[in-house]
């Protein structure tokens, strides 16, 4: 089930979010630009995210949602 929903298109690629991912499974996109000219993060394995939203609070531009249908 997807629970890490990323706002591609806002992402400044800062890596905020993939330093601070207790799983590391957010990795910034080696393939994809966004309209700004930043590598948007990735969620690379939804099954692992464990919902502790450290990714979703530490970033600046509210760029993540995280959905957790237990
Ligand atoms: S909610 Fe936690 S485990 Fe899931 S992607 Fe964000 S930081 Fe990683
Ligand atoms: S989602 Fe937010 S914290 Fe993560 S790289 Fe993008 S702008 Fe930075």
């Amino acid at each position: 089930m997807e629970k890490v929903f990323i706002k591609e298109e806002i992402c400044k690629g800062c890596s905020l979010c993939v330093s601070v991912c207790p799983k590391k499974i957010l990795e910034l996109s080696k393939t994809k630009i966004n309209s700004k000219g930043y590598a948007p993060v990735q969620c690379i394995n939804q099954d692992e995210c464990i919902a502790c939203t450290m990714c979703a609070t530490i970033c600046p531009d509210m760029v993540i949602t995280i959905k957790d249908n237990k």
